[in-house]
């Protein structure tokens, strides 16, 4: 049926030959074959017990020279051998069976005494990992287990790049024989009288002496438009057409074709999932394209049409001038859409750490630096943790402010991680035992994003954490924010002010700073100079003086804000206050002329004015400076999509207290559908506590009356707390109550 089979048959013979290590690697997980070998019987049988419960096929043997014939005849994932042994150690053992097989993950148990000889065998390479007798069942088994992980990992990588050589060699052969078309693409236009037959006649002669696609040549002669075409095409074979100006294709994928076919042939892959490929042509009529390229490829194509100059020019975008077809290794590492990603070492990449540090291409460390870095992003992380635990390197992304385990990283690799990390930062590689702290700013192709990061000495080495703030981030209209309506319109009224201070005071990450740049956004005019003193900034405006405090170089709130006040501000947004010297100017600032924006570490508003007298601040000062307080929490919203009416749980209900029960009325919550990856919740949501000051309030405060008549006063004027609002949000399905327990407390 095809004239070219014959032509690759000789390569898919080759391809059995390299698949055959592997061949059993996609059902490895229902067995893995482990060989035990070790003199001592008693030893053995504590083995194998050691792993009953795990589903592995487990063959033993007493002598290593058995063991080799036992490999020969069989395939196996891993072996653990004792290392003394008579006749032949451990170590020359899993030599041998390094030379001969690999693939085989070689593990060693051994007593103290043969430090040397087991060193030696590692840095060979014939040992994977060892363990100290006598050993910790747990311990055992989860080497095992994630060594046999590994394994597959491995496997699949390397079965995935093979098969991606294999279509890239079919496919450059391919490319390299003339190709004759089959379009029914002259043949429809001819039945629809849009062409004559002569016409057609001349386009195949041309087509015979050039082989270039009938539909160029024909566009070349103008006598038809392409829109004509596309909307026959369209009507009668219901191809879709796309706008590949909107399609970001990825150089790998393009290139699953070679380039000088994609242009001789006007087409172009432009999606992958799994072996089915989108593939845009500008003939998609052309049968005989597509079924080569299925037969040689071993792909399935979905296709798709677009305009000869639209993939003209995607190809000269992605090819350039010269065709680069050896990029396909980025599929490998492409095919990984699952939540967590796992970061593969091959035992050949187990270097020194001043091996790696002047290593030039990407060494391990590297690329997990730039993987846990880059996947924090996507992911849309707040936070990232590196976490050394006693087994591993625990990866842990804070996401809508909850933490999620996602990468384990063998532990082997913590030294270079930190230090590779340590060094972006421009941190002291050598000081082990001290936290430190630095900045590091990343480019990723979507964005630039500031790192702040921390660094701890812990039991089981040093922990990193990094603190991530897009540079991009807009600021969000004051209106998205999740006030209510009288809660804005009391912004509004303190925003006209002409002087004073507006505080907004929660804990960290709860959005306080985002609050104070919609404020400030908000009635920002070109006839006012605004200026913002940060830490680190977390927001760029374009018009604004912006400060970054640098307390190592004694550049802290204080002493900025007093340079800042001599620079003609009109609106100052100071990140926060922390002491009594930076109260005290911030507040003498909103008494002379200036408004000031900041944030304060409490709880509840009222909390803030009792924080600002400890801060040192008199009551006269407080009660004339300060215009607002808001405090907030961010919870995570309830997905609008499959969120339903409910019965709340009692316990939670009943921590939650009366003022929030009494509130409601409808409770909702989500299990999760397509639109939140099914965990029910989609995007934040503040709750607020808007307190404005009045002149009741604010003498109260200068005669010092006490909180309960302060707060009395304004529970009289209308003033919402933190769980009031959370009430009111949760009876309009915006929130749950467990998220409101898990944000606010028991109250
Ligand atoms: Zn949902």
């Amino acid at each position: 049926m095809n004239s070219y089979s014959s032509l690759f048959t000789h390569i898919d013979t080759e391809n059995k030959d390299n698949n055959a290590n592997y061949s059993n690697a996609n059902n490895l997980a229902d067995n893995y074959r482990v060989l035990i070998v070790d003199d001592e019987p008693a030893v053995l049988k504590s083995l194998v017990r050691c792993f009953r419960k795990e589903n592995y096929h487990i063959e033993t043997c007493n002598e290593p020279k058995k063991a080799l014939e036992i490999l020969k005849k069989n395939n196996f994932n891993l072996i653990i051998s004792d290392f003394m042994m008579p006749e032949m150690n451990g170590a020359d053992l899993l030599r041998e069976v390094k030379k001969h097989y690999p693939q085989t993950i070689r593990i060693m148990l051994t007593g103290q005494a043969d430090t040397q000889a087991v060193m030696t065998a590692i840095k060979e390479g014939a040992v994977y990992k060892f363990i100290l007798k006598p050993w910790h069942d747990d311990d055992l088994r989860v080497t095992v287990a994630l060594a046999l992980e590994q394994y597959e990992l491995q496997a699949n990588n390397k079965n995935l790049t093979i098969e991606n050589d294999k279509h890239r060699r079919d496919l450059s052969t391919l490319s390299k024989m003339a190709t004759i078309n089959r379009s029914q693409l002259l043949v429809a236009l001819n039945k629809k009288g849009l062409l004559k037959n002569e016409q057609v006649q001349k386009i195949l002669s041309l087509h015979m002496s050039s082989k270039l696609p009938p539909i160029k040549l024909l566009l070349k002669q103008g006598w038809i438009n392409e829109n004509a075409i596309r909307k026959l095409i369209k009507s009668q074979f219901y191809i879709e057409q796309v706008l590949l100006k909107e399609f970001n294709i990825d150089e790998a994928i393009a290139s699953l074709i070679p380039g000088s076919f994609c242009r001789q042939q006007l087409l172009l892959p432009i999606k992958q999932m799994g072996k089915t490929v989108t593939l845009v042509m500008a003939d998609p009529l052309d049968d005989g394209i597509l079924e080569s390229l299925r037969f040689s490829s071993g792909l399935d194509f979905d296709v798709v049409m677009a305009n000869c100059s639209e993939i003209e020019e995607k190809l000269d975008d992605i090819f350039g001038e010269s065709i680069v077809l050896n990029s396909l290794d980025s599929i490998t590492s492409m095919c990984d859409p699952i939540d967590t990603i796992e970061i593969v070492i091959d035992e050949e990449d187990d270097i020194e750490l001043s091996e790696l540090l002047e290593g030039t291409s990407e060494p391990p460390a590297i690329r997990l630096a730039n993987a846990i870095i880059l996947e924090a992003i996507r992911l849309n992380a707040s936070d990232i943790h590196i976490q050394p635990t006693s087994k591993c390197i625990l990866i842990r992304y804070r996401i809508d402010g909850v933490l999620h385990d996602k990468i384990q990283a063998p532990l082997t690799l913590l030294m270079p991680l930190i230090s590779r990390i340590k060094i972006m930062a421009e941190l002291d590689i050598t000081e082990r035992r001290r936290p430190q702290d630095g900045r590091i700013t990343v480019k990723s192709a979507l964005k630039i994003v500031d790192l702040r990061l921390s660094t701890m000495p812990t039991i089981n080495g040093e922990k990193i954490v990094m603190r991530l703030l897009d540079r991009n981030s807009s600021m969000v209209p004051l209106l998205e924010l999740g006030f209510n309506q009288q809660q804005l319109e009391m912004l509004d009224f303190v925003n006209t002010k002409p002087q004073g201070i507006i505080l907004t005071t929660g804990p960290t990450g709860s959005g306080k700073t985002t609050t104070l740049y919609s404020l400030l956004k908000n009635n920002a005019t070109s006839e006012k100079n605004y200026i913002t003193i940060e830490d680190p900034v977390e927001y760029y405006m374009d018009r604004a003086g912006q400060v970054m405090v640098k307390e190592k170089i004694n550049l802290n709130f204080s002493t900025v804000l007093r340079a800042v006040l001599r620079q003609d501000p009109d609106t100052i947004l100071l990140g926060e206050i922390r002491d009594a010297e930076t109260a005290t100017i911030a507040f003498q600032a909103a008494l002379t002329g200036h408004v000031v924006y900041s944030t304060l570490h409490t709880n509840s508003a009222l909390a803030t004015i009792a924080r600002l007298f400890d801060l040192g601040l008199r009551p006269l000062i407080v009660a004339s400076a300060l215009e607002a307080i808001i405090a907030q929490r961010l919870v995570r919203k309830l997905c609008q999509y499959c969120k339903h009416e409910t019965k709340p749980e009692e316990r939670v209900i009943k921590l939650l207290g009366h003022s929030f029960s009494d509130n409601l009325v409808h409770h909702y919550s989500a299990e999760g559908c397509e639109h939140c990856q099914g965990t029910g919740l989609k995007g934040r949501l503040g709750l607020y506590e808007v307190f404005v000051m009045n002149e009741e309030i604010r003498n109260a405060i200068t005669n010092e009356q006490g909180f309960i008549e302060i707060e009395k006063i304004a529970k009289a004027r209308g003033l919402v707390s933190l769980i009031d609002d959370a009430a009111s949000k949760a009876n309009q399905g915006l929130v749950s109550a467990s998220e409101v327990l898990r944000v606010l407390g028991a109250q």
